[in-house]
């Protein structure tokens, strides 16, 4: 397979009204960035130069940072460590297209678009696709790379050649740094088409048989918990009690505002047995990758429950814990990513509907992200502590100083 040349360090622009440099936030080893003068890419036939407006910061960025993640790898699966191979991070993208490759007709100078930071067949322009594209399941493509993520640089560079059918253009009637959540959304649909997708005993909707849904539970109520809240409420349309763990008041709140019934993870196997009548959560979904909140799901979950697992890490959870979730024969449904389908000019479509469930305001974005980072300065402060603010839920990185 071949893939088009990605932004890199070598392009030379040719026009001299143009800039040609750019100044991007490299990751030049773990909990340490620098300012890198960069040559500003040229777009390649099929894709867009896209200038950043904002970016969205998510906790895989966090955890490359601070050395607990590293997804860039060797042909044999090794980290390359980032004093080897910098790094340019952020994968939640929202940019303004300053300049057309050839060949591409769909997008103008001056749109906004959300980018699909996922590279896949369809991006890379092939005529057959890989059986995971084919199936619409993307983000598992066989030559899957991303944005930001996996060593092809990303949002802080802050201009990118993109394909243009990873750019799903957007009207402005929400602001670029609320659009940013489109992504964390995008996963959050994906992960409750696939648990929906399953021929599970209890379910939100019953047109296709099963017994309904009578309580659920949110394990997390960072950006993930919060939508997949939202998604419980607003989408699913659930009315019947969702209980939302989460150790920090100021999440708490927010999951109370958003309508669920927020519990300190200590009361929450009481609250649920009180809320349920005894029954315990029908559906539940694991959204903190916390070892010690994961243990707590077999004394969640009633049997045959469906179990979303979103979360990503659970350090110290024994495998142990997998028999005890067994016993009760859950279904368990495993996610990763914002994996879709594509529309027939080749975007993404669970992008676009993300997208459009925010401009809508089915979905609440802009309660979500507490944070705005400011310039190349404030999105440094970001990594240096900004995150631990008190009330802090998700940043954004706003470009403009
Ligand atoms: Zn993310
Ligand atoms: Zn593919």
């Amino acid at each position: 397979m071949t893939w088009k040349r990605e932004h890199n360090y070598l392009g030379i622009s040719e026009n001299p009204m143009k800039p040609t440099t750019i100044r991007a936030l490299a990751l030049v080893d773990v909990r340490r960035f620098e300012i890198h003068e960069l040559a500003r890419p040229e777009p390649n036939a099929g894709e867009v130069l896209v200038e950043t407006e904002a970016v969205g910061l998510c906790g895989t960025d966090f955890h490359i940072h601070s050395g607990h993640a590293n997804y860039n790898l060797d042909d044999s699966g090794r980290p390359i460590p980032l004093a080897e191979s910098p790094q340019i991070l952020g994968h939640e993208i929202v940019g303004r297209v300053v300049e057309l490759g050839a060949g591409v007709s769909d997008l103008a100078e001056g749109d906004s678009v959300l980018v699909d930071q996922g590279l896949q067949c369809m991006s890379a322009g092939l005529d057959s696709l890989c059986e995971y594209c084919a199936s619409g399941d993307s983000h598992q493509c066989e030559g899957y790379r991303e944005y930001g993520i996996t060593g092809v640089p990303g949002g802080f560079a802050g201009v990118l050649g993109v394909p243009a059918v990873n750019c799903v253009k957007r009207d402005t009637a929400i602001p670029a740094d609320v659009a940013v959540l489109s992504e964390p959304l995008g996963c959050v649909l994906h992960s409750m088409e696939r648990a929906n997708s399953m021929p599970t005993r209890y379910r939100f909707e019953q047109t296709g048989g099963g017994q309904a849904v009578q309580t659920a539970v949110v394990l997390g109520a960072g950006p993930a918990g919060l939508l997949f809240l939202q998604h419980i409420r607003r989408v699913s349309g659930f009315d019947g009690p969702v209980l939302v763990s989460d150790p920090n008041p100021a999440k708490r709140e927010l999951a109370n505002d958003l309508g669920g019934e927020a519990v300190a993870p200590e009361q929450l196997e009481a609250a649920v047995l009180e809320r349920s009548n005894g029954r315990r959560a029908e559906f539940l979904v694991e959204a903190s990758g916390s070892g010690s909140v994961y243990a707590q799901i077999p004394s969640l979950i009633r049997k045959h429950a469906t179990v979303v697992a979103y979360g990503i890490g659970h350090r110290d959870a024994g495998l142990t814990l997998l028999s005890q979730v067994q016993w009760k024969e859950a279904f368990m449904s495993l996610s990763v990513g914002a994996s879709g389908g594509f529309d027939p000019d080749g975007r993404p479509s669970i992008y676009r509907r993300a997208l459009h469930l925010l401009q809508d305001e089915t979905i609440q974005g802009d309660a979500i992200i507490s944070h705005r980072f400011h310039g190349l300065d404030g999105l440094q402060r970001a990594f240096e502590g900004g995150n631990k603010d008190a009330g802090y839920i998700k940043g954004a990185w706003v470009v403009s100083e």
